[in-house]
């Protein structure tokens, strides 16, 4: 989990969904949750599912209590990504749905990403509001910060990250065109009710 977990840290930087030391990735296994330490992409520490450090010798992220609280509340939940990626950020600044008006977007994501209440970063306040959100969807918008993405596992959250990134470029583009034109309904419910299904099976 180590290996997977610095490998997403890493293509976060590289993909320029964070920069510098912003941005942290975590994996479950079992009881114990493996998340990027505090400052740093190149190491982790390893916490039970109630922040206890079990092993590692640095400080955890300052986000835990984010990465601790979805992994608690969804079981089949195995990867956390928080990261700062421009659009996803402007829609949050906005504090601004991002829509699922880009075809396949909900098959991945589930649905349109909304937007948690403003709470302090690193507070628990901050991941209540973000994770009571993640129940259909494998997104949410920090108020004024960010992008929190869930997948089953490091390598499934980043890419849930980099198609919503995708997805706001998109429509922050197609805002200056006069606009996204909706996906049929129909169609987005077919593409959210598969994203539902197989993360039901992850259960
Ligand atoms: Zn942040």
């Amino acid at each position: 989990m180590r290996d997977e977990v610095l490998a997403a840290a890493r293509s976060m930087l590289a993909l320029g969904l964070a920069s510098g030391t912003a941005g942290n990735v975590s994996g479950r296994s079992g009881d114990l949750v493996t998340i990027t330490a505090a400052g740093e992409a190149d190491d982790v520490v390893v916490l039970s599912l109630a922040g206890d450090v079990v092993a590692g010798a640095r400080e955890p992220s300052s986000e835990r209590a984010l990465h601790l609280a979805v992994y608690r509340a969804y079981p089949e939940i195995g990867g956390v990504v928080h990261a700062h990626p421009p659009y996803a950020t402007m829609f949050a600044c906005a504090r601004s749905v991002i829509p699922a008006a880009v075809d396949e977007f909900a098959i991945y994501v589930g649905g349109a990403v909304p937007c948690a209440a403003y709470a302090p970063s690193g507070s628990e306040a901050l991941a209540r509001n973000a994770s009571e959100l993640l129940r259909e969807v494998g997104a949410v918008l920090l108020a004024s910060h960010g992008l929190v993405a869930v997948g089953t596992s490091p390598a499934d959250a980043l890419h849930v990250a980099g198609v919503v990134e995708r997805g706001a470029q998109s429509i922050w583009g197609a805002l200056a065109l006069g606009g996204a034109v909706p996906v049929p309904a129909e169609a987005n419910a077919a593409l959210a009710a598969a994203y539902r299904r197989r993360r039901s099976l992850r259960t």
